[in-house]
């Protein structure tokens, strides 16, 4: 079954709900607060003019700006949203750097900015913000949610939003991450709400595959989110993706999956309160045996459920031989 938890995991689930505010080493939330709040570009993962890698791995030949994905070289996460809105810390840190000399709406130079180190070693730095926008000071603590500063358009801005760059080093070079790559983001502590429930799945959840066969999975789920779905390509689209940070890739992919780990997408527009149902493809690619796949709704690559906090909606998939034609006496 996809459910809150594996059905050996209760005893882990209770542990989280105790400790209340546990999560995993690694987990940024998203440096907002407002759930409203969507991506209109993400990080080009191919360094080559006019070559775009984006998070799912799809790859353009061309030099335009595609919505919702990314554009050629950009180096972070635009997240569009008006002026002076709450720009959060996305994980706890030390404000290492800070600028607010430019205006809130100006164009034409390095704007306004904050940039936090964590303790993994990574930095985040959040672009654009308004005059005076900048809520901390060089050497405060800070912790994942907090509000640092307000939203602006300040430096080479062309609308409202906020630039967001998770940084490492190598080599002493700081250079821009992918954290939708990385399959970084969580919706802890909470900043922005659950946006869909599990509802109920095809045959109560458990699968038995042929090896090298396809069935037919579906899983429902409820629109929480006070938004409608969308089927969309380019704007908003909600998918179905599995959650394998390792990989990137599920070995259950099937010919109707949009990508190595995007299952399908839902099959109707679902408005807040309404359920949606997933209709997708599983493949017994992987040898005899029992597997969990793991699954996660997407939007803009954005995770709709918390991980770290609620564990993993999952499909036990049992794959099973063929059954071998018996050979008959005399022939081979
Ligand atoms: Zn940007």
């Amino acid at each position: 079954m996809i459910g809150l938890l594996r059905p050996t995991g209760g005893a882990l689930f209770l542990l989280l709900l105790l400790a209340g505010t546990a999560r995993a080493a690694d987990d940024y939330t998203l440096p907002f607060h407002d759930p409203k709040v969507g991506l209109s570009y993400g990080v080009d993962r191919d360094l080559r003019s006019c070559i775009q890698a984006d998070w799912t791995g799809q790859v353009w030949v061309d030099c335009a700006a595609h919505w919702g994905r990314v554009y050629d070289n950009h180096t972070g996460m635009d997240f569009p949203m008006v002026a002076f809105s709450a720009v959060a810390a996305a994980r706890d840190g030390v404000v290492v750097d800070l600028f607010e000399g430019f205006g809130t709406w100006q164009f034409g130079a390095n704007g306004n900015f904050v940039l936090i180190r964590h303790p993994d070693g990574k930095r985040t730095l959040y672009y654009h913000l308004a005059q005076n926008g900048v809520l901390v000071g060089v050497g405060d603590q800070v912790t994942a949610g907090q509000v640092i500063a307000k939203s602006g358009c300040s430096g080479m801005c062309n609308g409202e939003h906020l630039h967001f760059e998770l940084l490492a080093q190598q080599n002493g070079w700081w250079f821009p991450t992918d954290p939708n790559w990385e399959r970084r983001w969580t919706t802890w502590p909470g900043r922005v709400p659950f946006l869909a429930s599990y509802w109920r799945e095809n045959n109560a959840g458990a699968e038995t595959i042929v090896h090298g066969q396809t069935i037919a999975h579906w899983v429902e789920f409820r629109n929480d989110g006070g938004r409608t779905w969308r089927n969309d390509i380019s704007r908003g689209r909600i998918l179905l993706g599995t959650w394998n940070p390792a990989a990137h890739a599920s070995a259950f992919r099937a010919w109707d999956w949009g990508s190595s780990w995007y299952a399908t997408n839902v099959d109707r527009a679902t408005a807040p309160g309404q359920v949606g149902r997933f209709t997708f493809g599983l493949y017994g690619g992987p040898p005899a045996g029992s597997y969990g796949e793991t699954f996660n709704l997407v939007a803009n690559s954005l995770f709709w459920f918390d991980h770290a906090r609620l564990g993993s909606f999952w499909v036990p998939i049992n794959v099973v031989w063929g059954i071998s034609p018996t050979p008959r006496a005399g022939t081979r």
